[in-house]
């Protein structure tokens, strides 16, 4: 075959270094293409959840992610491109991308791999790790996101943890501070067609608890779920230490009621074989707002043609189109799912070069020719 098997993968987060890199290493020549100019997506993000201890959030795994695929000599990375066409098939396509925005400065990628003109590029087959978006709770008005001071979502509030500005959203006060945490909100919601499980957002949310109680032990907290999606042993040691100072609840309230004259946000919840609802006062709300799938939006599934489930996640592959999907754009994940669902698809690839590899020699599918 090819002269030049090459793969490229559209994405430059978790999933898409991760796969990079993997097939990379196998010797097969890839191509990765970035819509930003930074590489790492959602996870480059996220802040450190640890207190006096590791908790293992895998959120600087990106650094080193980062690294292993930018001082990889047999990985061509473009950033600041965008994907325009697509003309040929299975084992040989030609890809048009073209540079996303204009002016793009990388922060820190290096400026030659920002694309500044158009490129064609010919490749065997294509892997996409497009991810995800996060969840917008504006659209539910009875939530008050956006109207509503003192609502905020988990990115806003690791968006604080991160700048290390917790004042920038936590009142002054005396007495504690009252903290609710909403769990799925966007998720598990099935009359609107979002039945599924975001999967990282109950862990997310209780290493946050315990970073937030490490930082601020004056604060009192109270976690309203459906029902905690955290079962790993690893991960049962953090629910425990969260467990001996924050309330869990089962049964997420469906309004947030604000009050001027005592600027508290009161939600009312049944609880578990409770009959009569309960009220809560508190002076935030964190919504965990999840995974929205954002695989369809951008025009990638009709240019690939691969299918979707639905939910509006990509099916993981097409392996008569030569297309696979790895990470949050083929379904609800946290950075270990992508890293092992991108290692599982870079060993599909490559066992499907092998095989149209052969083909090739038999007189079959013609590769880059
Ligand atoms: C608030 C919040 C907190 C989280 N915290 C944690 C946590 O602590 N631990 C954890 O394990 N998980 C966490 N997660 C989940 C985690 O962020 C995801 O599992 C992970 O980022 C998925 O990686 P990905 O590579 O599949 O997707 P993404 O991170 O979305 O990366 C996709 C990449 O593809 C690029 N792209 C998209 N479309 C195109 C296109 N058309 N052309 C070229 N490039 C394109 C994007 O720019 C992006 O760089 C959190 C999620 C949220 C919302
Ligand atoms: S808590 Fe998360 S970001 Fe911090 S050191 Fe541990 S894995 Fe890394
Ligand atoms: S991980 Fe937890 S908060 Fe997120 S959708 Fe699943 S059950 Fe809800």
């Amino acid at each position: 075959m090819s002269k030049e098997r090459r793969v490229l993968v559209v994405g430059g987060g978790v999933a898409g270094l991760t796969a990079a890199t993997a097939l990379a290493d196998r010797g097969i020549q890839t191509i990765l293409v970035e819509r930003s100019t930074d590489l790492g997506g959602h996870a480059a993000e996220w802040a450190c959840m640890a207190t006096d201890e590791c908790a293992r959030c895998s959120a600087c795994m990106i650094e080193d992610l980062r690294r292993k695929a930018l001082e990889h000599p047999g990985l061509e990375i473009i950033t600041n491109a965008k994907l325009d066409g697509v003309e040929g098939g299975a084992g040989a396509y030609d890809v048009s991308v073209s540079p996303f925005g204009t002016g793009a400065v990388s922060c820190g990628q290096g400026t030659d791999r920002v694309l500044s003109s158009s490129r064609k590029l010919n490749i065997s087959c294509v892997v996409l790790t497009t991810g995800f978006d996060v969840y917008d709770p504006g659209s539910e008005p009875l939530l008050g996101y956006g109207r509503t001071d003192g609502v905020l979502t988990l990115k806003d509030m690791d968006a604080a943890l991160r700048r290390d500005e917790l004042e920038s959203v936590l009142p002054e006060k005396d007495g504690p501070v009252r903290i609710g945490f909403i769990q799925c909100v966007g998720s598990r919601d099935r009359i609107n067609g979002r039945g599924y499980c975001s999967q990282f957002c109950c862990r997310a949310s209780i290493r946050m608890l315990n970073r937030l109680l490490w930082l601020r032990p004056d604060l009192e907290a109270v976690v309203f779920y459906i029902d905690l999606q955290i079962m790993s042993k690893e991960f049962k040691v953090f629910y425990e230490k969260a467990k001996q100072k924050v309330e869990f609840v089962q049964g997420v309230p469906a309004e947030i009621f604000s009050s001027d004259k005592d600027s508290q946000l009161r939600v009312y919840s049944n609880g578990q074989g409770e009959d009569k609802a309960k009220a809560f006062a508190f002076d935030r709300i964190v919504l965990a707002t999840g995974i929205w799938p954002a695989a369809s939006k951008d025009g990638l599934r009709d240019m690939f043609g691969l299918g979707e489930d639905q939910f509006g996640f990509l099916n993981g592959q097409d392996e008569d189109k030569g297309i696979f999907a790895a990470g949050a754009c083929a379904g609800p994940t946290d950075i270990q799912g992508s890293r092992r669902t991108a290692l599982a698809t870079a060993n599909q690839v490559a066992s499907w070069l092998g095989r149209i590899s052969s083909n090739s020699s038999a007189g079959g599918i013609h590769v880059n020719a």
